[in-house]
């Protein structure tokens, strides 16, 4: 059942995920289809996330945002005050004057990421909550993921520090794991849907910005085709998988293997690491009698569930 919409208030609306937004001319979305997304939204019940770009938006475009309750997007510069603030850079991340806590999105490719682990512990102690977005994923081969599992030995390592001393700092790529017991995965196509500043609506901004068709419009209603290849249920690896904070990105799984159902190896392969340093992690914080002892994350042999997916 849908429960948010993304609306995309500009062509340059910041990222927040693994798609890139390549697009760099401003295309405001017109005050008329701002009103209709909004009307669309109330209607189906739906709770909107306003995704904004760096410039300042016209102020009936901020007065029709303020007729609803919602949540707000915005890249780092952006003079609105959001509720998710986006950095595409490490320059500014690190430089940022970060307020009394709040949630961060840091948009990076593995190469910065595994250079940088020592920058990110004073970040993490500024912060309620960092989402660390991988810009390339699908490119990653052998040696960048050892690279990658050399750095969350070292994230762990950091996120130990914080937890001891009294922190409770999440960081999706690895404190996400230890809390949950099911999955919960990104589910664009199922849980949200985005309308873009043509008026149409795509499975997710990726979608939108990749040129990929949209599934219906604000004249014309939604008209998701096949809406159950978005669902959990018809995804053959991922609804047996234990790798429960996985995005289980359908936007990467269509770029990466045409299928939105299907997910490629380096998103499955990223994921197990994560989740097996989630069980290191949680296993040290028992110790410490952080954690309950009777929470588990089970030790397993394999990075790709696909490479066992006969003995399940
Ligand atoms: S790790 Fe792979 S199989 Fe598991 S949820 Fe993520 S994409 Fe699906």
């Amino acid at each position: 059942m849908l429960k948010y919409l993304v609306i995309l208030l500009d062509d340059t609306s910041t990222s927040f995920c693994h798609y890139d937004n390549r697009k760099s001319e401003s295309r405001l979305m017109p005050i008329e289809t701002l009103k209709g997304g909004i009307r669309f939204g109330m209607m189906e019940n739906l709770m909107i996330q306003f995704v904004y770009p760096v410039d300042a938006l016209p102020l009936e475009h901020l007065k029709a945002i303020e007729t609803i309750d919602h949540g707000v997007i915005a890249p780092s510069g952006s003079p609105v005050s959001a509720d998710v603030v986006v950095f595409n850079d490490w320059d500014t991340f690190l430089k940022f004057d970060y307020p009394d806590m709040g949630t961060f999105v840091l948009r990076t490719d593995s190469k910065q990421l595994c250079e940088n682990p020592k920058y990110l512990e004073s970040v993490l102690y500024q912060v309620t909550r960092l989402n660390i977005v991988l810009t390339d994923i699908e490119t990653m081969n052998d040696e960048d993921f050892e690279k990658y599992d050399r750095f969350l030995d070292e994230l762990r390592g950091i996120m130990k520090r914080l937890y001891l001393k009294g922190y409770q700092t999440q960081c999706n790529l690895i404190t996400d794991r230890i809390v949950l017991d099911a999955m919960n995965n990104c589910n664009a196509g199922t849980e949200s849907i985005t309308l873009a500043p043509n008026g149409k609506f795509y499975i997710c901004p990726g979608f939108y910005y990749d040129g990929l068709d949209a599934v219906g419009s604000l004249e014309d209603g939604l008209d998701i085709k096949n809406p159950q290849l978005y669902r959990l249920d018809h995804a053959p690896l991922c609804r047996i998988c234990e790798a429960y904070h996985c995005k289980r990105c359908i936007w990467l799984n269509q770029k990466t293997t045409i299928e939105v159902n299907t997910p490629s190896h380096e998103q499955c392969v990223v994921a197990h690491m994560e989740r097996n340093q989630a069980r290191l992690l949680l296993n040290e914080l028992q110790d410490r009698g952080i954690y309950d002892k009777k929470q588990e994350i089970k030790e397993i042999s394999y990075l790709d569930p696909f490479d066992v997916k006969d003995e399940w």
